[in-house]
């Protein structure tokens, strides 16, 4: 299926990869040119000059962005030139109301939507493995389904339009809460005087076990948070659901309320652009002199 790809950035360019090798990528565009460049000169799709004119040459536009204003900024840019029957996919993860908007802007000239975000880490997104939360029409999504099998591994129709970005909020509460039971007790176990590494290949192979301890459990005790998830997106995914939760009093969210706290403190001391295991400088134990 000629797709092309909007939004190069840690998550993007990796499925922009895996798309190439199934023989789907045609078309690629980013912001900041140099990275679509890369990809292009890395797999020969063409680099477009804007969204604009990427549209009307794909059949499924892929889009990976960051923010609510960013996705509806692009499919401004899409609608403008895409053709009748062609497909968008959101795979960044904004509000229900955000895909409920594109969906509503892309019917008026005949272009399907589909909010599909992912999970899976830019590990997931390098792999080919993500898992897929759709919302949208199922006859759409079989469609889609043969292009967007070579960037997840498992790809559910959870409902109607919104309904994968709903589902990717639960995702995204149940992720602070590992963030914050992983560095919480690896911050404990340091204090202790622990074996940090035995820790973590020990507990990882027993109930405690989970992604997030699997795959950055040794490098945020090493001090580095340089890859992966950023913290401010995460921020920006914490208050989305603190959003969708207006209107409603029969849920809770303190942990959400409690980790948008702490993020903040470590945004505003300039640790926005590490992965979200920068919890643990909040948490790790002071030295002893
Ligand atoms: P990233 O590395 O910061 O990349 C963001 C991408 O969005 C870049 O290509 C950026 O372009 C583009 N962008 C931002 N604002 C834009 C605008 N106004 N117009 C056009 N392009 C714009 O972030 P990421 O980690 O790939 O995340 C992308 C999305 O996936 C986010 O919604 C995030 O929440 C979600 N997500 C991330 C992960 C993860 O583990 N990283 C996992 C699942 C879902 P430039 O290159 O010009 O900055």
């Amino acid at each position: 299926m000629k797709t092309g790809v909007i939004g190069l950035g840690a998550m993007g360019s990796g499925m922009a990869l895996n798309l190439h090798k199934a023989g789907h990528l045609h078309g690629v565009w980013n912001r900041t040119r140099s990275k679509a460049a890369a990809i292009a000169g890395k797999t020969g799709a063409i680099l477009y000059e804007s969204p604009a004119d990427l549209a009307p040459d794909c059949e499924l536009i892929l889009l990976c962005v960051s923010r609510d204003a960013d996705v509806l900024e692009m499919v401004e840019q899409v609608a403008a030139t895409a053709g009748s029957g062609s497909i968008v996919v959101d795979t960044s993860t904004v509000s229900s109301n955000t895909a409920v908007l594109a969906a509503e802007k892309l019917a008026k000239t005949g272009v399907a939507f589909l909010d599909c975000p992912v999970s899976g880490g830019v590990e997931g997104a390098r792999k080919g493995t993500l898992a897929m939360m759709a919302g949208g029409d199922p006859a759409v999504l079989a469609r889609a389904e043969g292009a967007l099998m070579s960037i997840a591994a498992n790809i559910t129709l959870v409902g109607t339009t919104g309904s994968g970005q709903a589902c990717k909020a639960v995702n995204q509460i149940m992720c602070a809460g590992v963030n914050q039971a992983v560095t919480e007790a690896l911050a404990f176990g340091e204090a202790m005087g622990l074996d940090m590494h035995k820790v973590v290949d020990v507990v990882a192979k027993g109930a405690a076990g989970n992604w997030f301890l699997d795959h950055r459990g040794k490098t945020m005790l090493a001090d580095d948070n340089d890859t992966g998830f950023k913290l401010n997106l995460h921020h920006k995914d914490l208050t989305i659901c603190k959003a969708m939760m207006g209107g409603l009093d029969n849920v809770t969210l303190p942990l959400v309320d409690t980790t948008l706290r702490q993020y903040e403190q470590l945004m505003e001391q300039g640790y926005g652009d590490e992965d979200i295991s920068a919890l643990y400088r909040l948490k790790r134990p002071a030295p002893v002199d």
